[in-house]
């Protein structure tokens, strides 16, 4: 299950999962190592023919990238960790107190 807030910040709010370069994945002729490594539930097969998606980006655990190293073709990137962190800490600012202490 995922978790509804990070640092005091609304999940949904952070722009953490990966990001799938279709010129380089090739599905793993089938067999798509990403998915089955992934126990988030984060990645889905769709459509026809079937395509790897990132269907639940919010499952995403944030700062991980794991699945990246079961990635025969290196089509998986995230947003820079630093970058990330700063919006989070942007975002703690503008709620409330009493919505960061959460
Ligand atoms: S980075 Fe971690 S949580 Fe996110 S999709 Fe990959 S294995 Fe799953
Ligand atoms: S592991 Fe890499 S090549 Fe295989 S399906 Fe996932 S993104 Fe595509």
């Amino acid at each position: 299950m995922a978790e509804e807030t990070y640092m005091g910040v609304p999940r949904s709010k952070i722009p953490w999962s990966p990001i799938i370069d279709y010129k380089k994945c090739d599905f793993c002729k089938g067999d798509p190592q990403c998915l089955k490594f992934c126990p988030h539930g984060v990645y889905a097969v769709e459509g026809n023919p079937p395509k790897l998606t990132v269907k639940n980006p919010n499952n995403c655990v944030v700062f991980c990238r794991s699945c990246r190293k079961v990635c025969p073709t290196d089509a998986l990137s995230f947003h820079q960790k630093s970058e990330v962190l700063a919006l989070i800490q942007k975002l703690r600012l503008e709620r409330k107190p009493e919505a960061v202490k959460k």
